[in-house]
């Protein structure tokens, strides 16, 4: 494996040459990878920063203080390594890295970052935070969530200056704090409030998460994601005097919330799709054949067809895309088994279509329910952001990018049930796509889980994939 990997270094280099004029080249059959040298910067720092424990708790200062440090060392400025942090929360640091460009348009901000979920090491069958090869695979933690993804980041930004390459428009990078517990503490969401000017831009490329699919070993498709269902939860109430269990009369906090519910199990959001699911069930298509292909094409035209929908709903993950869902949670009632309840709450989770508001939901789950006793209220503040579009000048220049590296990888705009700093940036009015250049088993994600890994091999040409993205979307045109 290492002499593949060794002449597949050469060959990168020899293309790394000519890359501005002949990026388009990938030889067959071998994806192209990062010269040595940054191979081995990107390694090191992958290293360094595993072994940062940068938990919720202990905070993200220890990881940016390396990265600061590698950004200095290259060559970057002071002024263009910004170190900060929420006076609130001097632990949760962030850097803010800059490289100038020609002016020729806002600049492109990419994101990522520095924290990570606990590990015991008790639980896991190498050292968490220690990086460990073996078998074709870095463990640590981070290695997928997302420590591997920044130190592929930092290693391109890096090279990108050693190169001398001067970018039409800025490339700002940003590692950022707290992505994992959230909101409060939130890196991407300090920064915007407090130093938009900082890291203003006209797009966001958020590394978090594996973009690229692997089944079976072999590499099927890239995702792009464009945009995230909003996340609301609901806490429904009913009340009642209550009184003796001995003198029951027919109201009853529990019936009134139970039946209110049995409506709402029988209800579904009404299907439909926006640019994103459209762009991503008619190539989803072109993989698929006979009942399942020709479904996915029937929900993308100008009309959607219910029934095609509803089969493809039968699949959980299609489903999601579909429509706005809810889900029943939590229920809790009563206070004592010889009184009657003066009080029933049930939980209802949503994730719903980044067109729909979280206060018209609330009206429809009021109308669904069908009984003005039963109480609906949002207890948490909601963050959502609209859909990035996949305009063909962002999806263009990826697929141009990808095609250079892996020629048979398809590339899926996406839209996710789950949440990311992409959340902050759009609803601040940037669009943000989730890209990495991340190969993962589609079967055996370790992300928040034990034994976390990035493929030796995956991790080299991601940092290689970074270069060449960076080279894209920092050019005058890929504008969305
Ligand atoms: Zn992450």
């Amino acid at each position: 494996v290492a002499s593949v990997r060794a002449c597949a270094a050469l060959l990168a280099a020899a293309v790394a040459l000519c890359a501005p004029l002949c990026s388009a080249i990938a030889a067959p059959g071998v994806t192209p990878v990062p010269p040595p040298e940054n191979q081995a910067l990107a390694r090191d720092i992958l290293r360094e920063l595993v072994e940062v424990r940068s938990v919720h708790d202990v905070g993200t200062a220890g990881v940016a203080k390396l990265i600061a440090a590698r950004l200095k060392t290259a060559g970057f400025a002071d002024a263009d390594v910004q170190v900060l942090a929420d006076p609130k929360f001097p632990q949760q640091v962030n850097v803010v890295a800059r490289l100038r460009g020609k002016a020729k348009g806002k600049p492109v901000l990419w994101i990522g970052h520095e924290d990570v979920v606990e590990a015991k090491p008790e639980d896991w069958t190498v050292p968490p935070f220690q990086l460990t090869e073996k078998d074709g695979y870095l463990y640590g933690r981070g290695t997928a969530d997302m420590k591997g993804p920044d130190a592929a980041m930092l290693a391109s930004l890096i090279r990108l200056k050693q190169e001398g390459f001067v970018p039409d428009r800025d490339i700002i990078v940003a590692f950022t704090a707290d992505e994992e517990v959230g909101l409060e503490q939130d890196g991407v969401w300090w920064l915007l409030r407090e130093h938009r000017d900082l890291i203003d831009a006209a797009m966001v490329i958020n590394v978090d998460d594996a973009s690229g699919r692997l089944v079976n070993g072999k590499r099927t498709h890239i995702e792009v994601e464009t945009s995230q269902k909003i996340y609301v939860t609901f806490l429904l109430e009913t009340t009642n005097k209550g009184g003796h269990s001995s003198l029951p009369r027919p109201d009853n906090a529990i019936y009134s919330l139970a039946a209110g519910l049995t409506r709402l199990a029988a209800f579904q959001f009404p299907y439909k799709t926006n640019a994103t699911t459209r762009l991503y069930f008619q190539r989803m298509a072109q993989m698929k054949a006979g009942r399942e292909r020709a479904d996915m094409l029937a929900v993308v035209g100008p009309t959607l067809n219910e029934a095609a929908a509803r089969r493809l709903a039968a699949d959980t993950a299609h489903n999601s895309l579909l429509h706005s869902t809810c889900a029943t949670t939590i229920l809790s009632a009563g206070h004592q088994e010889n009184a009657l309840p003066q009080r029933a709450r049930a939980t209802v989770q949503c994730r719903i279509m980044p067109d729909e508001t979280p206060e018209g939901t609330r009206q429809t789950l009021v109308r669904v329910l069908a009984d003005p006793s039963i109480a609906v209220t949002i207890p948490d503040q909601v963050v959502s952001g609209p859909e990035s579009p996949p305009t063909p000048a962002v999806i263009g220049a990826v697929e141009r990018v990808v095609r250079s590296m892996w020629p048979e990888v398809t590339v899926l705009p996406s839209m996710v049930a789950g949440a990311s700093d992409s959340l902050f940036t759009r609803n601040a009015g940037i669009p943000s796509y989730g890209i990495s250049g991340v190969f993962e088993d589609a079967l055996d994600r370790r992300e928040h889980g034990r034994d976390e890994r990035i493929g030796v091999d995956a991790f080299y040409e991601a940092v290689e994939f970074d270069n060449r993205l960076m080279r894209a979307t920092s050019a005058a045109d890929p504008a969305p």
